[in-house]
């Protein structure tokens, strides 16, 4: 199986590579792709680069270009709901584009005419990840994240998320790779370490503890592509 393994900044796939190993190397719309074997796969490892334009060229090009049967996410977000704190692993239920917005059309904030506000990742990818957590004892939550072309850092703005939403995360990344793999009919899960509270601290928590949040993330995704 080809297991596309995506992150959006260098600091979330260098602990991957560290795990699995640098390889065979592509480069594609100023992307590189690791090529790497594990078991019975060939794992394809890049960072995207920041935003959701970004994350949706790497996962269509992992799917299209390096025939990916599943997309997997790894990487770091700002916590919303209080019960999230710094180091906790997030897996996604489901996803929003929370900067998306045609309320003047009457449309619901998040909404696009033939697509939906919400799209649902793998059920049965999340539940190899639930089934991995218990076994391995590693404390893994599920919630919804918000994905959008901004890094929040304001309580303001993180209420509004909470109340217009309902998201558990929120980054810039995670629902443009799953309406690509949705599109594609390609399964897919994104995983996210707390690297900061998405408030008016946020910047500094997010360069203190991005590195130590991205292993947290990167060891799990191990313990998935093991699992699979
Ligand atoms: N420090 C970086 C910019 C990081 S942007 C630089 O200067 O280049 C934040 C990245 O981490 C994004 O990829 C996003 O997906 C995630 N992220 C973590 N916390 C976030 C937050 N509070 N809001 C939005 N994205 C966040």
């Amino acid at each position: 199986m080809n297991i596309g393994i995506l992150g959006a900044m260098q600091e979330e796939i260098a602990p991957l590579l560290q795990i699995f190993g640098e390889n065979h190397t592509h480069e594609i719309a100023g992307n590189v792709f690791y090529e790497v074997a594990c078991k019975n796969s060939r794992i394809f490892l890049a960072y995207s680069k920041i935003g959701k334009v970004h994350a949706s060229i790497t996962a269509t090009t992992m799917i299209t270009h390096f025939h990916c049967e599943c997309i997997l996410f790894s990487g770091v977000a700002g916590a919303l709901n209080p019960s999230l704190k710094v180091g906790d692993l997030l897996l996604a239920s489901k996803l929003c584009q929370h900067d998306v917005d045609i309320s003047a059309f009457g449309h619901p904030l998040g909404f696009i005419p033939e697509s939906s506000i919400y799209i649902p990742a793998d059920p049965a990818l999340n539940a190899v990840a639930k089934n991995i957590a218990k076994e391995q004892n590693i404390p893994l939550k599920e919630g919804i994240i918000a994905s959008g072309d901004q890094f929040i850092a304001d309580a303001a703005k993180k209420q509004w998320l909470i109340k217009e939403f309902q998201a558990d995360a929120v980054e810039m990344e995670g629902a443009a790779v799953a309406v690509a793999c949705n599109l594609f009919k390609i399964p897919f899960c994104i995983f996210r370490s707390i690297s900061d509270s998405a408030d008016g601290e946020a910047d500094a928590s997010f360069d203190t503890f991005l590195q130590k949040a991205a292993e947290v993330s990167a060891h799990f995704v191990k313990s998935i592509v093991e699992g699979l």
